[in-house]
């Protein structure tokens, strides 16, 4: 492997932030409580809790998460406004990420300000959080179209004026693996605070990048729970997790085995089904039909098994379809309680197949044994 096993990485689940910023997304409280708990049980050590500065509803449910005594360290969000801040305050949130525009773009035609101008409000702001007895983090919005050069100014002013932590944003999701590393690297070279990688999907690269920043030393990565957040939506915490143990052996605390009732209940709560290959959650990825895999699996599981399913609560299932061979159908039967030749066997794959063909999916265990009966019954 590399250098990188054994260094731990730190997750910052954002589901109750950005994921809820997903448009058309709002959690109920209850929702928002039930998501933190199974959250803070599978070891999720922080967690992003919500936007004070959205009013006393949103306050009251960053309190009421606070208030459920969690093990989880928790985070909320302000813009780098005195008002956010403060608003912020006595919520019983440990950490505030302070957004600040990182990009002349933002800079110029967002905000209208110089650098010069940011940099001296960091100085202010910081001083102000930490007067409200919270960490601070500078989270650099659309770092990835900022001069590096300024990211290691802000980096320099955040650390002087006491923030623990910097957030690289890819705001847009607009870079590659290889860039966040070089990226990355770079910021890791310039300064001593952590570092926190937070992607966003809308290339497909979010898990890819979060991954090549914690291989670039980022010490803090941002995840949500089905990979739910703006547009594309953020690096998803379940292939974040099982990416850093399977590729790096990177350890990050997480328990995923409990992992499909936290899923479940996110799709749910979200109004935003799981489609059915998504990766390690999808109803279909340990699915097979394929008469050489399902024959190569029954062999030895390592034949077609890249992790074990059970790491994420999963296992494998074998369905009838068009490529089924007869020894699927035999085994399903027999699961059913029905020994079956081969000559019966093959007859049933014609149905199958038929079947299949139709309804554009596999048949149900009641379908198949109306098939079943129907043939048997044909040839005794
Ligand atoms: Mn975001």
């Amino acid at each position: 492997m590399n250098s990188s096993r054994h260094q731990r990485v730190i997750i910052n689940d954002t589901t109750l932030r950005d994921g809820e910023q997903s448009a058309g997304v709002a959690f109920t409280l209850d929702e928002k409580l039930d998501i933190a708990r199974q959250l803070d049980a599978l070891g999720v050590p922080e967690l992003e809790v919500g936007i004070p500065a959205m009013g006393e509803t949103e306050r009251n449910s960053i309190r009421a998460v606070a208030g459920l005594g969690l093990k989880a360290r928790l985070m909320v969000w302000c813009r780098m406004h005195e008002a956010d801040i403060r608003a912020g305050a006595g919520l019983g949130a440990h950490l505030m990420d302070i957004s600040v525009p990182a990009s002349d773009q933002h800079l110029a035609s967002k905000l209208r300000q110089s650098r010069n101008w940011l940099l001296a409000q960091i100085t202010h702001h910081v001083a102000l959080a930490r007067d409200q007895g919270v960490d601070v983090c500078i989270g650099m919005e659309d770092a990835s179209r900022a001069d590096p050069d300024f990211l290691d100014r802000i980096a320099d002013t955040a650390q002087s004026a006491g923030a623990i932590r910097l957030r690289f944003a890819d705001t847009l999701g607009v870079l590659d693996p290889f860039a966040v590393f070089e990226r990355i690297s770079r910021l890791r070279a310039a300064t001593d605070l952590g570092i926190e990688m937070h992607a966003h999907d809308d290339l497909g690269l979010a898990t890819a990048n979060t991954l090549a920043a914690a291989r670039a030393g980022a010490t803090h990565v941002n995840t949500t729970v089905n990979g739910l957040g703006e547009r594309a939506g953020n690096a998803p915490l379940e292939e974040v997790v099982l990416g850093l143990h399977q590729c790096y052996g990177m350890d990050t605390g997480v328990d995923l085995r409990g992992f499909p009732g936290l899923s479940h209940k996110v799709a749910q709560a979200s109004g935003r089904p799981i489609p059915w290959q998504k990766s390690l959650v999808g109803e279909g990825v340990f699915t097979h039909e394929a008469g050489i895999h399902v024959d190569g699996l029954l062999k030895d599981p390592n034949n077609y098994q890249g992790f074990d399913p059970e790491l994420v609560g999963r296992s494998h299932r074998i369905v009838l379809g068009k490529h089924s061979g007869s020894r699927a159908v035999k085994l399903v039967l027999a699961r059913l309680g029905h020994c079956v030749g081969e000559d019966a066997a093959q007859r049933l794959l014609v149905q199958v197949r038929r079947f299949v063909e139709a309804a554009k999916r596999p048949p149900l265990d009641a379908e198949l044994l109306t098939m079943f009966r129907e043939e048997h019954h044909g040839h005794v």
